[in-house]
């Protein structure tokens, strides 16, 4: 019998759910050289999705990419509902959910 290779763990980061689309915390997993996000959602359960098949070039990626952020001030008003700060306490409220429960 052959054994289960592991995956790495390689870190965490915020994705969508493939159903509601709302934003999920997502584990970043590596097997061999292919990359997938672990998604769990609250009301879909957990979805396992292949970000990418070359996990050397998504590091590279990863590394050289700045982490998205929001402006001390907006230039112009803004009139959408779900305004950036609300959707990220929200994204909070599901991270302190997921690490109560595991
Ligand atoms: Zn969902």
């Amino acid at each position: 019998m052959r054994a289960h290779k592991p995956y790495l763990f390689y870190g965490q980061t915020i994705s969508l759910c493939e159903q509601c689309l709302m934003p999920v915390p997502a584990k970043i997993l590596i097997e061999d050289n292919d990359v997938f996000f672990q998604k769990r959602c609250r009301d879909h359960g957990v979805q396992k999705t292949l970000v990418s098949t070359d996990a050397t070039y998504y590091k590279r990626c990863r590394d050289f990419l700045k982490p998205g952020d929001i402006p001390l001030a907006f230039q112009s008003p803004v009139e959408s509902q779900t305004r950036p700060w609300k959707l990220h306490a929200r994204v909070d409220d599901r991270l302190r959910h997921t690490t109560q429960t595991a």
